[in-house]
């Protein structure tokens, strides 16, 4: 089986670092170690979960590859757990690479990538769901998102999902067993009580669904695109956002050529916020490049807060933008709000039929607040922000948990519409093994191979 080799694979990231770690698992971890490992002390005795300071040798010319730590940790106290080691050598890519060929030639395998996690899996030290929060864990961007992966990792999730799957056995149970009654033993009364049970599950299971949204926004973030024409604040509004000056504002039109980004958090929401060239119709080649590309952003942005100048009257350009993007989620913004208002607001929101815009001042810094507010509004569709305990994050998990719910509801019809218990049965069994999925019961080598090829090689 695959599990009796051993495997190896530099876990820090590619690049120059203080130090970078190249991790060993498997049962030749401790062979390797000693082969490669010269400790400076003579009295070492390579025990467990402990670290040694030495060299790293190649065994066959001796020369030293680099000065490192090294420590071997004995199974089944490790991550994978398997018998494991790491060596801490200095963060050079040629010398990560250089002990890495030396690891292999001693007998390790170059590691797939996620087979780390892949393995603390298969040996029971993760179910499937905790192990996906390592991923997301690493992935956080946004201290929000972090805290659910780690609650996921804690087995939050996981536990929530066992609680429920429990309460489908126990449902499964009396059905199964009323299954080889006739049809005169078995009394109408009973399926009341066994449709209550199945209520408190499609509702706990519905409610776990809700948080999808959130959970999504949490690990995936929103894109959130400044448009407007030239001239009306457009960078002063994204540098306001962002908190530095990153974009360059001038008062010569068409200073934006194309597109600036940068990630922020705003009401704990990961947040990628676009600054778009001026849009506007130009003759100039590479202006039209810009313009084009940032036509394509807006297409995928989850918001797009569309700026106008209040110190100006609308103009047939800014009519444009509004119209081109009004099946957007759009923010209506007015800027220049410090300077006298030549902007009818009325106009917009009874004649165009937009929502109430909101005057700020990109220079000042009045109502940025409130536009932060009402983009994290905008970005989770209304809703507020929401801490329930445990969140999910992924679409395999969610897409497990909306298959549960349609099983669920067809077995519940199946025993109201009166059918032999046999089809709830079968439908109850169908959406225990969804749930499963979550956690990675009776998964498929196939299906695992899918989800672990998305990890990084090392993890
Ligand atoms: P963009 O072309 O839309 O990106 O606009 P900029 O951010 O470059 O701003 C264009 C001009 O408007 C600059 O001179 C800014 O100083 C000025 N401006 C931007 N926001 C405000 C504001 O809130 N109040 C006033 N008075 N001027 C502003």
């Amino acid at each position: 089986m695959f599990l009796k080799d051993t495997i190896a694979a530099i876990s820090t990231p590619a690049g120059v670092g203080a130090i970078g770690i190249v991790r060993i698992s498997g049962p030749k971890s401790a062979e390797i170690g000693r082969l490669l490992f010269k400790p400076r002390r003579s009295d070492c005795r390579f025990e467990s979960h402990r670290l040694y300071h030495g060299d790293i040798l190649c065994p066959r010319t001796g020369k030293i590859l680099d000065e490192a730590l090294f420590v071997f940790m004995k199974a089944p106290r490790t991550f994978t757990g398997e018998d494991s080691a790491e060596m801490h050598c200095h963060g050079g890519p040629v010398i990560l690479q250089r002990v890495l060929e030396e690891v292999v030639e001693a007998g390790a395998r170059p590691a797939e990538p996620g087979e780390f996690t892949r393995r603390a899996f298969l040996n029971n030290r993760l179910d499937l769901a905790q192990a996906e929060a390592v991923c997301d864990l690493i992935t956080a961007r946004t201290e929000g998102g972090l805290e659910y992966a780690l609650d996921q990792l804690k087995g939050t999730l996981s536990g929530r999902v066992r609680e429920i799957r429990e309460a489908v056995l126990q449902i499964l149970v009396p059905i199964e067993a009323s299954i080889d009654f006739t049809e005169e033993e078995l009394d109408t009364a009973d399926d009341r009580v066994r449709l209550a049970p199945i209520d408190k599950v499609l509702d706990d299971l519905r409610v776990l669904l809700d948080t999808y949204r959130e959970g999504r926004l949490l690990r995936e973030g929103v894109s959130v695109v400044i448009a407007g024409r030239v001239n009306v604040g457009k960078s002063s509004l994204f540098n306001r956002l962002v908190g530095g000056k990153r974009a360059i504002v001038t008062p010569i039109a068409g200073t934006t050529r194309d597109l600036i980004e940068e990630g922020i958090s705003i009401d704990g929401l990961p947040v990628r916020l676009s600054d778009t060239a001026g849009l506007r119709e130009t003759d100039n080649p590479i202006e039209k490049e810009g313009m084009a590309f940032v036509r394509e952003r807006l297409l995928d942005a989850d918001v797009v807060i569309v700026v106008l100048d209040g110190s100006e009257p609308l103009s047939p350009e800014d009519v444009r933008i509004l119209e081109e993007n009004r099946k957007r989620n759009i923010l209506l913004v007015i800027n220049k709000a410090d300077l006298p208002r030549r902007l009818a607001a009325e106009e917009l929101v009874n004649d165009m039929e937009f929502a109430q815009p909101l005057w700020i001042s990109a220079k000042y810094g009045e109502g940025v607040d409130a536009l932060k507010k009402r983009i994290s509004n905008a970005a989770r569709g209304g809703g507020s922000p929401r801490t329930p305990d445990t969140v999910l994050t992924a679409l395999r998990h969610k897409v497990a948990v909306e298959k549960s719910i349609a099983l669920l509801s067809k077995a519940k019809e199946g025993l109201q519409g009166g059918l032999s218990p046999e089809y709830a049965a079968f439908d109850l069994r169908q959406a225990v093994e969804s749930l499963d999925e979550i956690t990675g019961r009776n998964l498929s080598e196939e299906i695992l191979d899918q989800i672990f090829s998305n990890f990084c090689i090392g993890k």
